[in-house]
């Protein structure tokens, strides 16, 4: 594929965005199969076993619901089909993400109320449970909050989110983006009382892009019966009911859940525990470069640190888009950019996925010696320190 490359760079490249991921060849392999008929006799079998076993990531025993989009499309599809027109809705703006889905719901026609933060931690638990307790008609029919915000790495912790909603004793729905936290981060759809879970397949899934989820509640299926806002595609309704059989209501991306099946076999043998204990561990050690680079992490509450990402802020002055260039350029390494506010302020590093030890060694190599090409200032042994970090945490 010359057309996206104007030469030739040995040696694979490192993707460290927070998302896309990289793909495991396993995966590949399984994604490299012939389509088949989604209409037929074996798919059925297929679309059963998968349905069914895709619900451990979510920790869920309910429906989860696959559409062929990107997270953005999962987002629509729990807006439209559990609120309606002029319906209030309580947002946390935790980064650039929650920024836009409350775009989304503003064009939607729903009523967003945001919470604003620094940008530096997550969702405000106390902040909600105070909205909440003055809402005594209850108007507010939502609250909606990012569980890994990508833009900042910051995570907002949902347990407490659904603490709070409780001890104002108020009824609204609570929906969970987790496009980039799920099969990452712990995450207990059931257990946390979340009434709509939010996911994509390019992130913790280690998939291609393609394939987003929502798993639902059976009070969101109730609200389902009643939410007033125009909706077709998105419709769980006839999802769910061609699901109890295996099939879907249109043409699902039939080789994605080839590899959506693997995935899942593959989060089981390692064990969602140990996936979990890995990303906390590479996310340790990548903020340990960042503190002896003499850096510092966007993310300000240590209760709130992301294990999927780390965004590192630059000293004033130093463009952290010239600093990924220099890094892409000589070391073949892609990493995430500042989003909105936080453009040319901070670059992010992707640690999730199929990500093993000596990956994160070559991506903080990569990182030191781009800071150094790149003319910012820092201190060396980053990458010295987590090693350290590694060996010693085996
Ligand atoms: C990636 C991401 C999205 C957007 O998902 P797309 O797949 O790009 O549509 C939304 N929210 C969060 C937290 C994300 O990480």
């Amino acid at each position: 594929m010359a057309y996206f490359e104007s030469k030739r760079t040995a040696g694979r490249h490192y993707l460290q965005i927070p998302g896309p991921s990289t793909v495991p060849d396993r995966i590949l392999r399984a994604m490299d199969n012939a389509t088949m008929d989604h209409r037929g006799p074996d798919f059925g079998k297929f679309g059963m076993q998968l349905l069914e076993k895709v619900k451990f990531v979510f920790n869920t025993k309910g429906h989860v619901v696959i559409y062929p989009a990107s997270g953005t499309g999962a987002w629509e599809a729990a807006l439209a089909n559990t609120l309606s027109a002029g319906d209030r809705v309580l947002m946390c703006e935790t980064g650039h993400f929650a920024w836009l889905w409350r775009e989304m719901a503003e064009r939607l026609g729903i009523r967003p109320e945001l919470i604003r933060t620094d940008w530096r931690r997550g969702a405000d638990a106390p902040g909600i449970e105070a909205r909440l307790r003055e809402d005594r008609s209850h108007d507010i029919k939502a609250v909606c909050v990012v569980h890994n915000e990508t833009s900042t790495g910051c995570t907002s912790r949902i347990a407490d989110v659904r603490a709070a909603i409780d001890a104002a004793g108020h009824p609204a729905l609570l929906l969970v983006d987790t496009i980039s936290g799920l099969a990452s981060m712990e995450y207990r759809h059931d257990e946390w009382g979340v009434d709509v879970t939010i996911s994509g397949s390019q992130k913790g899934l280690m998939l291609p892009p393609g394939l987003s989820f929502n798993a639902v509640s059976a009070k969101a299926l109730r609200a389902s019966e009643s939410a007033g806002l125009p909706r077709s595609y998105w419709d769980w309704g006839p999802m769910i009911r061609s699901n109890a059989t295996g099939y879907f209501p249109s043409t699902p991306a039939t080789n994605l859940l080839y590899g959506l099946d693997t995935a899942l076999d593959m989060l089981a043998e390692e064990g969602l525990e140990n996936v979990f204990a890995r990303h906390d561990r590479h996310a340790e050690a990548t903020r340990r470069a960042v503190r002896a680079w003499g850096l510092e992490v966007q993310c300000d509450d240590p209760r709130h640190y992301s294990s999927v990402l780390t965004a590192v802020r630059l000293p004033e002055g130093h463009s952290a888009n010239a600093l990924r260039a220099v890094i892409l350029e000589k070391f073949n390494m892609s990493l995430g950019n500042g989003l909105g506010q936080l453009n040319d302020q901070v670059f992010r590093i992707g640690h999730l996925g199929d990500f093993g030890d000596l990956e994160l060694v070559a991506t903080l190599g990569g990182v030191e010696m781009g800071l150094a090409a790149a003319g910012v200032p820092y201190k060396q042994g980053g990458l010295q320190a987590a090693m350290a970090y590694l060996a010693g945490n085996a």
